[in-house]
């Protein structure tokens, strides 16, 4: 790279470029021209400079656990990869906040304020290596979203550096605001399209006083998602409700055994978290829905026994791998009320199909994790895979869900993009891209194809 700024870290060897040139999605692989570890916002501007002046164009990235390809690197571009801004910065007890850089690992942060009494919810599935800078560019959520929310409604203020070097600084430091268009919530979720994310500060709350975690197991997969309705519908809000079906389970049971009942047809791993009174009254009412329906509950005794609980749940997306070498990954969302209409026209799909479909995920926010097991070396099989995702889309959108609850547009859903947003919406989006980024150096090819 010629000319490039001296001091900043930079890599073109095809070791590290190898190594930059995917993510936890089987959507592209490609060779950035080079790879980028700035430690602070002063080198970002100075890449961003360097890369306007050069025609170069920059993807931003995190910790490459992104599903949907968006930090794949886009044509002629330096990766710009945040993993040495790391630093959590600022501490604010007096006024519940935490402002970090935004390479953090998300389990990091949450152990840091756990060892202070404090608690950040949002916990995708990745949390042991993912970024809270790609949490953010993703609007990512986790088992806990049904109580708790995600990422957006965690973020109070970033500071981040648009595509002409300025840096500007959205939101601040009180947990309300209403002053103009919401530049914030513009960037979460904008899988780094606009702008890149530099510092960024996080509302925070006291750990919960208990904690009661309850496997619920069901010999059938529709009751599994009634009980999601009916415990929601009864006016208690676990904080999480996730679900496995038959075929997760006993993927994880075969890639490392936790005991997790392997002839059951769905599990339900349900969490209640509060004063202990509550919380001891929520559970009897959760457990005492599920038996209603034909489920059984067993309650973690100790912290090994959750732990266990939540490395089973955690071990779900490597486990699959062990059944087809491809895992067409969707995840789609749709109103809490329909997780087991949906649950039934994935089986009928899979059924009508025969490829192998495997649903898991946040039931209780009617998130769900849709595999379609396939082998990308199969090129006939791989491609009924890709028309069965579009089949997919298509039920999350008749029972009025969306075609993606956490993982993003990047790549691989761009071309599904418009069977969701109507032109007019899909107009001011573009309109938006334009102001932030011109001439489009911003991970070209992410979202918009
Ligand atoms: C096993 C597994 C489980 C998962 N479970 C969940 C889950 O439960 N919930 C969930 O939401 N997701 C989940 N994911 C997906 C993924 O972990 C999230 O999307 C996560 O937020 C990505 O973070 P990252 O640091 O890896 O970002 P990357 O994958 O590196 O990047 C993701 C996007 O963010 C952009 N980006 C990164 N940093 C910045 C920055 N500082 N400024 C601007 N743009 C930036 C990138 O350009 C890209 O568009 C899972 C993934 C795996 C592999």
């Amino acid at each position: 790279m010629k000319n490039f700024p001296s001091g900043i870290r930079i890599s073109t060897e095809k070791e590290d470029l190898i190594c930059y040139s995917f993510d936890s999605s089987i959507a592209d692989e490609k060779l950035p021209l080079a790879v980028a570890w700035p430690k602070s916002t002063d080198e970002i501007i100075k890449i961003i400079k360097y890369a306007s002046d050069n025609g170069f164009s920059i993807t931003p990235r995190g910790a490459g656990t992104g599903m949907s390809g968006a930090s794949v690197p886009s044509d002629n571009c330096i990766v710009l990869s945040l993993e040495n801004m790391r630093k959590m910065l600022d501490v604010d007890t007096r006024n519940m906040t935490v402002v970090v850089e935004p390479g953090i690992i998300n389990s990091r942060l949450q152990k840091e304020l756990g060892y202070l009494g404090y608690f950040y919810p949002p916990d995708p599935a990745s949390m042991n290596i993912c970024t809270i800078g790609g949490n953010v560019a993703t609007n990512a959520g986790g088992p806990r979203a049904i109580k708790y929310g995600v990422t957006r409604d965690y973020v109070i203020g970033i500071e981040a550096v648009l595509p002409d070097g300025t840096v500007i600084n959205t939101g601040g430091k009180t947990y309300k605001k209403t002053v103009g268009y919401d530049l914030k919530n513009i960037l979460i979720g904008s899988e780094g399209t606009l702008a890149i994310t530099t510092k960024i500060r996080l509302k925070m709350l006291p750990v919960p006083e208990d904690i009661i975690t309850l496997l619920i197991i069901f010999n059938n997969l529709e009751s599994s998602g009634d009980a999601v309705t009916k415990i929601i519908s009864s006016k208690v809000i676990p904080r999480t409700i996730e679900l496995m079906d038959r075929l997760s389970i006993e993927a994880v049971e075969n890639y490392k055994p936790t005991g997790l009942p392997a002839d059951a047809e769905a599990i339900l791993l349900i969490e209640l978290d509060g004063y202990p009174k509550t919380v001891k009254k929520e559970a009897e009412r959760v457990v005492d829905i599920c038996q209603t329906l034909g489920g059984e509950a067993v309650s973690a005794e100790d912290d090994i026994a959750r732990e266990r609980l939540w490395e089973a749940r955690r071990s779900i997306s490597p486990a699959l791998y062990h059944i087809k070498p491809t895992k067409i990954n969707e995840d789609i969302v749709v109103p809490r009320d329909k997780v087991a209409s949906a649950l039934i026209e994935l089986k009928r799909l899979s059924e009508a199909t025969g490829i192998k479909i495997i649903s898991f995920g946040h039931a209780g926010d009617g998130n769900i994790h849709v595999n379609i097991m396939v082998d990308i070396n199969d090129r006939e099989e791989y491609s009924k895979g890709m028309e069965v995702a579009k089949k997919v889309f298509q039920i999350a959108l008749n029972l009025g869900g969306s075609i993606s609850g956490e993982h993003g547009i990047g790549i691989t859903k761009a071309p599904y993009l418009a069977m969701e947003i109507k032109e007019k919406e899909l107009k001011l989006m573009k309109g938006i891209k334009k102001l932030f980024d011109p001439f489009g150096m911003m991970n070209p090819g992410k979202i918009w194809g």
